[in-house]
């Protein structure tokens, strides 16, 4: 571990080894890495905040890190930093790492305009929101002026990261026919922009109908005065065709927010959420580590799993535990 100032001056100075170091800090469990982790993250927050932020989420399989790569490349290609944070739900059940597996986005790791990350989606720190966004945060100020957070369709890392990027690009496949039951309204909801992938071969025609579909969709979702219907585009990430054409629909998305002043509003309030996030995570700390709580939690849990205490009377319990009730 090195001292504080030692990681603000290491990513300030674009070192990208203490940048992950700082990043491994973060997603650290243990008590003691919170306070130096808080103080370089307090130096590091005028730094911050410079990057175009993107979401992207899908269902493993179809595609993202294939297309990530390729998006990657063409933006450092013209002269971007390009950071990338995949959130690994895998990581807390099976100890392993499938995000993690370093077959994927080989050219793009190879890239000194490139960064790329995976994070275990453990209980650390407020979960994956915490340290996710912090590392987001980290990269701004290592001057990473793109910042691309993948997560894989499962629950809630997406609606958590939807809540800290200023565009979410969800990525599906062309089906049978039947796509539209396979995918959650509130995904849907959360996308500024749909890419179908691997529309080629004898899945462009299918991507193409899927493409109808999922307008039509959204157009239901959406207002048509909405500053904002998310295009849906049919891609090939493994034939590099279409990707160019997913930039442009940032850039625009990002103009016609700033025009209203709702990108600076976006921002703001993932702030108040950040705060909030950050308050009921320590506070859930702070109740679960209470003497009060350890004495009946153990008892009631017992309980509740054997039948003889339903989960009411179990919350009342420990609320009384607590002096709440
Ligand atoms: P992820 O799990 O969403 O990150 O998906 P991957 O990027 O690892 O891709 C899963 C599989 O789909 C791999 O075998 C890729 O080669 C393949 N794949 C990715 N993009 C395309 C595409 O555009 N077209 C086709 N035909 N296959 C693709």
């Amino acid at each position: 571990r090195l001292a504080p100032a030692d990681y603000v001056a290491g990513i300030l100075g674009r070192e990208r080894s203490i940048l992950s170091r700082f990043i491994t800090l973060l997603e650290s469990r243990r008590l003691d890495d919170r306070l130096p982790a808080r103080q370089v993250l307090t130096a590091l927050l005028p730094h911050t905040g410079r990057s175009i932020r993107v979401g992207i989420t899908g269902a493993p399989g179809t595609g993202k890190s294939t297309l990530i790569e390729a998006l990657g490349l063409m933006l450092t290609g013209r002269g971007h930093r390009v950071a990338v944070l995949a959130i690994d739900p895998t990581s807390r059940i099976s100890g392993g790492s499938i995000l993690g597996d370093k077959t994927r986005m080989i050219a793009l790791a190879r890239d000194a305009n490139a960064f790329i990350r995976p994070s275990p989606s453990g209980k650390a720190q407020g979960g994956v929101a915490g340290h996710t966004r912090e590392a987001m945060l980290a990269c701004e100020a290592a001057g990473f002026d793109v910042v691309l957070i993948e997560t894989i369709g499962a629950g809630q890392a997406e609606t958590a990261v939807a809540a800290m990027v200023d565009f979410f690009l969800v990525v599906l496949i062309p089906g049978a026919g039947d796509e539209l039951q396979g995918i959650k309204r509130g995904l849907m909801e959360l996308a500024d922009l749909v890419a179908v992938n691997k529309a080629d071969g004898d899945s462009a025609r299918p991507a193409e109908r899927a493409c109808a579909l999922y307008r039509n969709a959204l157009r239901l979702i959406h207002p048509v005065d909405a500053p904002w219907v998310p295009p849906v585009v049919a891609c090939s990430a493994l034939e590099n065709k279409g990707v160019d054409a997913l930039w442009p629909q940032v850039l625009a998305h990002r103009a016609a927010l700033e025009r209203t002043g709702q990108l600076a509003l976006k921002r703001r309030g993932q702030m108040v959420h950040w705060m909030w996030e950050l308050v009921n995570a320590s506070i859930q700390h702070a109740l679960y580590d209470r003497p009060e709580v350890r004495a009946v939690s153990c008892r009631i849990e017992a309980a509740i799993h054997d039948g003889s205490m339903n989960p009411l009377e179990g919350a009342d319990c420990v609320l009384r535990a607590l002096g709440i009730r």
